[in-house]
């Protein structure tokens, strides 16, 4: 039966190769029989500019090319930590870029897919950040700097992310139920793909009355979490390192 699959939060970093190398057997042995492949944003730990290219980033992008070379279509939405990632590095990976939020036909049931840091609306500070560097501006300014200065920037910017992480509490890093069922309402679907809480489940819900899911991803730090979905299952998987 024809699937398609999606991953998110994989946090890629060239200090964790056992992560990266996970990935790499999943692209070349699982992904080819796929109908699609959908990255929901968080495929690398931090990214500040394409122009960053190193054998890490280029192996990864090699990986993904060889899939899209083999015709499986591989679209690829920004996450809260790579959100910089522009066409060049899209075309040597072969990703269709798409919007932060989209709907996709997943085999007839319409389907929002998005990373989903966009949900935990009670972070204020996270969310004042978020809609700043998304804006026109700001991406603007940061790609211009030197990449020496970006990259001081982002590890400082690291460090601040994770001191506030651990004053915050589960609630509020987690999604808003709210923001959840108004965003599925005004996309007008019952199914809701997405990541970046790193607590992958299937929740039922309710949606204007009508039966409805929110399938979260899970992420790679400890082993690799992948969603199967066919016509009629939906399956979170996990992949051992070894
Ligand atoms: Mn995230």
């Amino acid at each position: 039966m024809p699937y398609t699959y999606f991953i998110s939060d994989l946090h890629l970093s060239a200090d964790r190769p056992d992560i990266t190398r996970c990935l790499l057997t999943f692209l070349q042995d699982k992904a080819p029989q796929a109908d699609a492949l959908y990255v929901l944003g968080d495929l690398f730990e931090m990214w500040i500019g394409d122009d960053d290219n190193n054998a890490f980033t280029m192996e990864v992008a090699q990986g993904f090319k060889s899939l899209a070379d083999k015709g499986v279509a591989t679209s690829f939405i920004h996450g809260n930590r790579d959100f910089l990632i522009r066409a060049p590095f899209a075309q040597l990976a072969g990703f269709i870029l798409l919007p932060e939020q989209y709907v996709i036909d997943l085999y007839g049931k319409p389907t929002l897919i998005m990373h989903g840091d966009e949900l935990c609306i009670a972070d204020l500070e996270y969310q004042q950040f978020r809609k700043k560097a998304r804006g026109w501006w700001w991406p603007r300014l940061m790609l211009a700097l030197p990449l020496s200065l970006r990259r001081k920037i982002a590890q400082k910017g690291r460090k601040t992310s994770q001191a506030n992480q651990q004053k915050l509490t589960q609630e509020i890093m987690d999604v808003s139920q709210s923001e959840v069922v108004k965003m599925m309402h005004e996309h007008n679907v019952t199914q809701l793909i997405h990541g970046h809480t790193h607590r992958p489940a299937i929740h039922e819900l309710d949606i204007d009355g009508q039966a409805a899911q929110r399938i979260v991803l899970g992420d790679w730090y400890d082993q690799g979490s992948i969603l199967k979905v066919t016509a009629d299952s939906i399956e979170l998987q996990n992949k051992a390192f070894n």
